[in-house]
């Protein structure tokens, strides 16, 4: 079978270019993921606390977990949350063995605070003893 020139210059054989289409899926690849990408940075906006901190994306499905639950009347125990000593309207609920989320025991039940890393909480814990 002879190559023969495609509507759009390049040469090969059968029905259509496949230089082209490969190209196309290649394109369509890459606008895919950067529409995951927008629609993962959009989601941040509508999160309590702002996540972004959080080094994998596993880390803030699970943090998003954490808050959603809490703020369904979920008890912080469930996710071996636990009260400060320094001050027992905080409540540390850990995220993974180097981050944890901070809420505020508040009357209409606990408000998520911030994203402390394990550095972060260790410092900024007010006063608590440094190691
Ligand atoms: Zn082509």
């Amino acid at each position: 079978m002879a190559k023969k020139t495609f509507p759009c210059g390049h040469k090969g054989l059968g029905q259509y270019c496949h230089k082209c289409q490969q190209s196309s899926i290649e394109h369509n690849n890459q606008e895919a993921i950067r529409h995951e990408k927008q629609i993962w940075e959009q989601q941040f906006k509508t999160d309590a606390i702002d996540l972004r901190k959080l080094p994998h994306k596993n880390l803030v499905i699970k943090a998003r977990a954490i808050l959603v639950a809490i703020k369904e009347g979920q008890a912080y125990q469930v996710f071996n949350g636990k009260r400060m000593n320094y001050d027992r309207h905080i409540v540390s609920v850990p995220i993974d063995n180097d981050y944890r989320i901070l809420f505020k025991d508040d009357k209409d039940g606990l408000v998520p605070v911030v994203v402390l890393s394990h550095e972060e909480y260790n410092t900024k814990k007010p006063g608590a003893s440094k190691i």
